[in-house]
């Protein structure tokens, strides 16, 4: 790409009025770069016989831009005509994109410019001073070009078939277009997407792959939902259906631990609405003398305040307990440790440079093991539900042996039912419901992290472009992004349980320099030292 500044543009310019020099600049910031074409002469194809120049043509294709500047290739081309037998032949430009206005080095910029760095198609037109329907164009035609027939294609290349798949649903435009997407299990790579949530994308998916896929299928992974595991088993009944244990987990928290947090905190609430009234009226009656024993009346006004303030802690806690509920003990164990280490750190940096302790240091919080056991032996119900939920967990955790989880799982079913929570038992009832789906867990140990994550960047990328209204092509970017992105090999540790956060920062990172204000603390600091 040519550099060029303002100033040799604009000479450039001046240069072209006096001497008809090759670059030239117009008002928007457009660059022209001059041409040379070879201009030989083409034979006819009939007559073999050169031809003479007919007319002459000027064209002007767009070559690279950078942020200031879009630069223009100019060529003056000919257009070539046969004197016996008429025949036009017009003179091709080498670097051109066959029947569109820029060069192929455009068409690469364009496609770097689109690919690694999640850029909107709006950013990208304006950096390439285009509009989007161009951009749009060139990209899609890259990726069909690049996807073929979108057929699924394992790395080794030798097989079409799949142990496993996922499958999971996203917004499209509004609540109600969904889309249905199918991954395979094992390299994560798309295999199938199509507007719509029901049996007929199942069954679509069927018709597209083909029978033979379906007979070497083992499982499939989804969501809680019943409409796809249906339509697999009208398929194919031997394919096993997997139901992911993250939602499994999600269906527990909310309608079983926190539907009866809420019933707990509503019930709570009344409480307090109906002593508020008592105090209401017995501070009426004070006031109008109504009683004898005036001292014994005030001292109980003033015992039933004690207990309003302390079933408002009561709630406070209850409503702040949501997101720790959710965790297991251990993990909360871990996550208290940790957050007591980092905040010793920071005392201890103040301590070590002989500084006072700044009344407004944040500390991390350290105490989610404490709260939950509070509100745990506060609330009877919502103690039993958390402990069963934890039970649940390792049970679900058993592999490879279905009778041992068939065993545990029936005795937890007995214990929740004898609970009489009615949560609980609306549990229960799903989870005998869904009980094929679950029991397979022992044998397919499988997440559907893969397709959740997935979701999770097309939710981003819908966020970006507004919605994406070509769904052929936003179907084909998600192609691309799960057939081209890196595989992890490496599994990411858990950063509670496995002393991640314990690793060696890089100096660089811990020897931030000072912002001014952190300057400024550690001045006044030691001025109040000197003084001291
Ligand atoms: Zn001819």
């Amino acid at each position: 790409m040519q550099n060029v500044t303002i100033d040799e543009a604009v000479y450039s310019r001046v240069n072209t009025i006096i001497n008809g020099f090759s670059n030239t600049i117009d008002f928007t910031g457009t660059i022209y770069k001059q041409c040379e074409l070879n201009h030989i002469r083409p034979k006819c194809s009939e007559c073999k016989k050169h031809m003479h120049i007919n007319k002459k043509r000027i064209i002007n294709l767009r070559d690279s831009s950078d942020v200031l500047h879009l630069y223009m290739n100019s060529y003056e081309y000919y257009i070539y005509k046969c004197d016996i037998c008429g025949k036009i032949s017009t003179e091709k430009i080498p670097d051109r994109v066959p029947g569109r206005m820029y060069t192929k080095n455009y068409q690469v910029e364009a496609l770097v410019t689109l690919s690694g760095f999640g850029i909107t198609l709006k950013k990208a037109a304006e950096l390439l001073h285009t509009n989007q329907k161009m951009l749009k164009e060139i990209h899609k035609a890259y990726l069909t070009r690049k996807g073929g027939e979108l057929l699924p294609k394992h790395p080794d290349g030798s097989t079409r078939y799949s142990n496993g798949i996922l499958i999971d649903e996203f917004k499209l435009h509004d609540d109600r277009s969904f889309c249905t997407m199918i991954l395979d299990y094992d390299t994560s790579k798309l295999l199938y997407l199509e507007q719509g949530r029901g049996k007929a994308q199942v069954h679509n998916f069927h018709k597209y792959i083909g029978d033979d896929f379906f007979k070497k299928l083992k499982f499939v992974s989804c969501d809680m939902s019943a409409t796809y595991p249906y339509a697999f088993n009208e398929i194919n009944p031997k394919t096993e259906i997997v139901y992911d244990l993250f939602h499994l987990r999600q269906a527990y928290n909310e309608k079983v631990l926190n539907l009866s947090r809420k019933e707990q905190k509503r019930k709570v609430e009344k409480l307090v609405v109906n002593l508020e009234l008592k105090v209401k009226e017995l501070t009426a009656r004070l006031n109008n003398n109504e009683f004898k024993q005036r001292e014994g009346k005030i001292k109980e006004k003033r015992a039933i305040l004690a207990q309003i303030r302390d079933l408002k802690e009561q709630l406070n806690k209850l409503s702040n307990i949501r997101l720790a509920l959710m965790s297991n003990k251990e993990t909360l164990a871990l996550r208290d440790k940790v957050a007591h280490d980092k905040n010793t750190a920071k005392r201890n940096k103040y301590k070590s440079q002989g500084l006072p302790i700044p009344p407004d240091l944040e500390y991390y919080k350290e105490n989610y093991v404490e709260s939950v056991e509070a509100v745990c032996t506060a609330n009877s119900k919502i103690k039993i539900v958390y402990e069963l939920g934890e039970e649940l967990w390792k049970i679900l955790d058993i592999r490879n042996d279905e009778k041992e989880l068939i065993k545990q799982l029936k005795i937890w079913m007995e214990r929740a039912s004898v609970a009489h929570i009615r949560q609980l038992t609306l549990f229960v009832k799903m989870l005998k419901k869904r009980w094929k789906g679950i029991i397979s867990r022992s044998k397919y140990h499988v997440s559907s992290g893969k397709i959740e994550g997935l979701n999770c960047w097309i939710k981003n990328r819908r966020r970006l472009a507004y919605g994406f209204a070509d769904f052929e092509y936003f179907a084909l970017i998600i192609w691309d992004y799960t057939h081209t992105r890196k595989q992890n090999s490496k599994k990411r540790e858990n950063y509670y349980s496995q002393d991640s956060h314990k690793k060696k920062i890089p100096k660089h990172i811990t020897q931030a320099k000072p912002t001014i204000f952190q300057k400024h603390r550690n001045w006044r600091g030691l001025e109040i030292e000197a003084r001291g």
